[in-house]
């Protein structure tokens, strides 16, 4: 599931040419939360035999037989639980013969590389409770692969309860200390620079609060009277994940206050 609110200015370019080892199969659910759908990424190492595909999609026949034609893969890699993006493996497995499907928490003790690719899992944890994004690097080129934490275009939904804004906020720290290097999202577009991405993210978190905790000052105590006052010309279609946004940055606030982190009246 992807996001709601408007882009933000782009500071970072999009970038067509993907690394010669890694595929794009764009599966074919658009809609508000899934931009242009679902990016399935494969990943070959060259002169590989096995590749590795991270998140199938949803359950849709050609789109799962489309991945499946360019295996053989050693395993089906999911970023996080979101139907949009974990519904098709199943089948997909099913199609490949049973090849593994790996979630999180992703035991350490499993090796997810070899194959020419070296795999670093990060717990990134804010979109939902069990995102995570894949650094993978290859004959010396890193890439991130980010899901829903970071997206192509616009900024993504932490949607309470399963969304935690605050994890989500230590999630893009996290991110940020990556530095420049290629983002391939779970939706829209890739971009060259996974830390300025990071970085805009938490700065058009940190403004929205900022008009958040201005609208509980003025009295909104509900998702919904946050939105009336933050979001005010919000379309309907996507109105219920502007409040599941409100819920989750009430809830953020309401933690801070209660940390006494900035000496907010506790709510
Ligand atoms: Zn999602």
């Amino acid at each position: 599931m992807g996001g709601a609110e408007p882009a933000s200015a782009t500071v970072n370019p999009i970038v067509d040419r993907l690394p010669g080892w890694v595929s794009l199969l764009r599966a074919p659910n658009p809609g508000p939360m899934t931009l242009d759908g679902t990016n399935t990424w494969i990943l070959r190492a060259p002169g590989a035999e096995h590749a590795l595909v991270i998140d199938p999609g949803p359950l849709d026949e050609g789109h799962l037989r489309g991945i499946a034609e360019r295996g053989p893969f050693q395993a089906i890699l999911i970023t996080h639980g979101h139907h949009d993006h974990v519904e098709g493996a199943g089948r997909l497995a099913e199609l490949l013969g049973g090849v593994p499907v790996l979630t999180a928490p992703f035991d350490p003790r499993v090796i997810l590389g070899g194959n020419g690719l070296e795999i670093q899992v990060l717990d990134t944890p804010g979109h939902t409770g069990d995102s995570v994004c894949f650094l993978v690097e290859c004959e010396g080129e890193r890439v991130m692969f980010t899901g829903d934490t970071i997206l192509g275009r616009g900024t993504t939904v932490v949607a309470a309860p399963d969304g935690n804004l605050s994890d989500y906020l230590t999630s893009l720290e996290l991110l940020k200390t990556y530095g420049k290097i290629l983002m391939l999202p779970g939706h829209g577009p890739a971009r060259s620079d996974t830390a300025a991405l990071a970085e805009e993210y938490l700065h058009h978190r940190r403004e929205r609060l900022a008009q958040v905790r201005a609208a509980m000052a003025a009295g909104a105590r509900t998702p919904e009277a946050v939105v009336d006052v933050v979001y005010p010309d919000i379309a309907l279609r996507v109105r219920f994940a502007a409040e599941w946004s409100a819920a989750a940055q009430i809830d953020h606030l309401n933690r801070e206050s209660a940390a006494g982190a900035d000496g907010l009246d506790r709510l």
